[in-house]
């Protein structure tokens, strides 16, 4: 499903029917809009994540395989994946974080509560 520079990827959602991820390809460049309900409100959904990240799982037609291919080997030209890297990397320490808060609200739990 390839018209010039425009790559249409198909994607399953909960309902059955499936949503259409568009990315617009330019020399460096590449964008993307989803069908999905958050995409329409241009929030970066779930379907977009998946597919720059080269998860096929979420393919409705598995013969699209190759599209995400050419997708991932266009994003190598831009910024993209050194974003989606530290994207990835804070929300792990966002992760490491929580962990200790929560460790450290048990801590303060079991110094103060009444036994
Ligand atoms: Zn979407």
């Amino acid at each position: 499903m390839e018209s010039g520079n425009n790559i249409e990827i198909l994607v399953k959602s909960s309902s059955g029917d499936p949503y259409t991820v568009s990315f617009y390809i330019d020399k460096n460049d590449i964008s993307a809009f989803c069908s999905c309900p958050a995409g329409v409100y241009r929030v970066l959904c779930k379907h977009i994540i998946c597919l720059i990240n080269n998860d096929d799982s979420i393919l409705y037609d598995r013969n699209q395989k190759e599209l995400i291919r050419q997708v991932c080997a266009h994003l190598q030209k831009t910024n993209i994946p050194s974003l989606l890297t530290k994207w990835k990397e804070s929300e792990e320490l966002l992760k490491r974080v929580q962990r200790n808060a929560k460790k450290s609200k048990k801590n303060l739990e079991k110094a103060i509560l009444q036994k």
